[in-house]
């Protein structure tokens, strides 16, 4: 294997596991906003209505057809609307109420906790993130990964978004890292990977539900575990 002196990490669904920590979200604001009382018979059957409405809106949001705004109260607009709770303010309260709780959740990608551990010290580890930095950073240190890491560029500081090359610029240079003796690690293979390739970089491409893709990333694996014995 080629000897890599940094690792660059996505984080989202790469080490923090981003569904896990938007369900127990929701399951909080069910509770708090007493949805059970309100007709909706338990929380499972909302979350299936809220995934629903949430991947539409995403599918609009990622064409343009929708604002961020919308999104975000939207989805629990639309799942409310599907037990007949009509409440528009509930559904902004919401809205706003999933992104204050969702970045203190602490649940972690499996194994993400041993990968960062086995290579403290092997190797400089950074994260470059297509988000904003108050919500990475909270993310971060919820989960108590926060100190692994030397360098973490997001799009925010950075005036730029992975797969554009420069982000990735922005990160060796703040990082004084060079391309090829530079691994990327990341979930989203048009993002993380076609981005870490087109800038140079050896790409780790996590993969856990074994998607199928045409790019070639210098790694692939379906769990973090697996990085533990190439790195
Ligand atoms: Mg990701």
């Amino acid at each position: 294997m080629k000897k890599y002196e940094h690792l660059f990490f996505d984080l989202d669904h790469t080490l923090w596991d981003f569904d896990r920590n938007s369900k127990l979200t929701l399951q909080k604001l069910f509770g708090e906003y007493n949805l059970l009382d309100k007709g909706i018979p338990d929380f499972e059957t909302f979350y299936a209505q809220y995934v629903i409405h949430n991947d539409r809106l995403w599918d609009k949001f990622r064409k343009g057809f929708i604002k961020r705004d919308e999104l975000r109260w939207k989805r629990m607009w639309l799942a409310l609307l599907d037990f007949k709770i009509m409440d528009t303010a509930l559904a902004h309260e919401m809205g706003i109420a999933y992104l204050e709780i969702l970045p203190t959740q602490t649940a972690l990608v499996p194994h993400a906790k041993e990968l960062l551990e086995h290579c403290k010290g092997r190797y400089a580890m950074h994260l470059i993130t297509n988000g904003f930095e108050t919500t990475q950073w909270l993310k971060m240190q919820y989960s108590g990964i926060a100190g692994y890491f030397t360098e973490i560029v997001t799009s925010e500081k950075s005036n730029s978004m992975k797969p554009h090359a420069d982000i990735f610029m922005y990160a060796l240079k703040a990082s004084g890292a060079l391309a090829n003796h530079s691994l990327m690690i990341g979930d989203a293979i048009d993002i993380d990977i076609l981005g870490g390739i087109n800038a140079g970089f050896d790409t780790a491409y996590y993969n856990p539900h074994n998607a199928p893709h045409e790019r070639k990333p210098t790694y692939e694996v379906r769990s973090l575990a697996e990085l533990i014995t190439i790195l």
